[in-house]
């Protein structure tokens, strides 16, 4: 933005200084950040949404605060959008000022900021899913996205029958690939526990993961001397692969290591 510190640096002479405080020379980092007029919108904006004002030294330290902020805010649509308009704002007052010598008072500013947000609310669609977001939307005034209704699916552990050994497995993917965590549960026919595992692993796909634990888990069951063992797993994928016996190559080493076990149990 062609702020006066912008402008000087091109080598055009001005006399700077601040619309909005005017105690001060006209920097990015002032005029958005550190004046006072600014700094009491912002903190009006942020009291709304909960967030602490960290005084960002820069406009670039203020994205990446920002960047952060938005994984935990209420309502991270209003949040995001917000930073934009309320730095527009500011903008537009300093240019009223400036060379229509109309100068507002925060609460117009902060009220005009208001019905900018309400505007431009119909592209929001992070729904509405605590208390705390709704107050935050009644704040800003701005419509209620309602949180889709979520269908619940019944699950249900069956035990195996007496002198086998049910193994149920689990792996996820933060990020897909990314950091992932294996883990099982081995149990008897009275759903007692007798052995479990959890398992951090380096960066892997859902699939591989899964795979993974599975084999984790085989390899509990072989040591522990199990003969009858029933394996319980959520991927459909990969469950498909086992009985069709189309085994993937990050996995055939211990699959073929694992065959003289497998081949002895039921
Ligand atoms: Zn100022």
């Amino acid at each position: 933005m062609p702020t006066n510190a912008a402008v000087a640096s091109r080598r055009v002479c001005l006399v700077s200084r601040c619309e909005l405080c005017a105690s001060s020379v006209e920097l990015d980092s002032h005029l958005f950040l550190d004046c006072p007029f600014s700094l009491r919108l912002w903190q009006r904006f942020t009291d709304i949404l909960i967030v602490h004002w960290p005084s960002p030294v820069s406009i670039d330290d203020f994205f990446l605060w920002g960047k952060r902020k938005a994984r935990v805010v209420p309502i991270k649509d209003a949040w995001t959008v917000g930073m934009i308009i309320m730095m527009y704002c500011i903008w537009l007052e300093c240019n009223h000022r400036r060379f229509d010598g109309i100068a507002l008072e925060v609460d117009k500013v902060f009220s005009g900021f208001l019905t900018s947000m309400k505007k431009l609310s119909w592209s929001f669609t992070t729904p509405v899913s605590s208390i705390i977001d709704l107050c935050c939307a009644r704040r800003l005034d701005i419509p209620i996205i309602p949180n889709p209704t979520r269908v619940m699916l019944e699950v249900r552990w069956h035990c195996p029958s007496p002198g086998w050994v049910k193994l149920n497995v689990d792996g996820c993917s933060l990020g897909n690939p990314g950091r992932t965590g294996a883990g099982g549960v081995l149990r008897d026919h009275r759903a007692t526990h007798i052995s479990a595992f959890s398992v951090f692993l380096s960066n892997l796909t859902n699939y591989e993961v899964e795979f993974r634990a599975i084999f984790i888990g085989l390899l509990r069951a072989k040591d522990l001397g199990i003969t009858h063992l029933w394996v319980e797993c959520d991927s459909k994928a990969v469950v498909d692969a086992l009985n069709a016996k189309s085994i993937p190559l990050f996995v055939t080493q211990q699959w073929m290591g694992l065959q003289p076990f497998l081949d002895s149990i039921s």
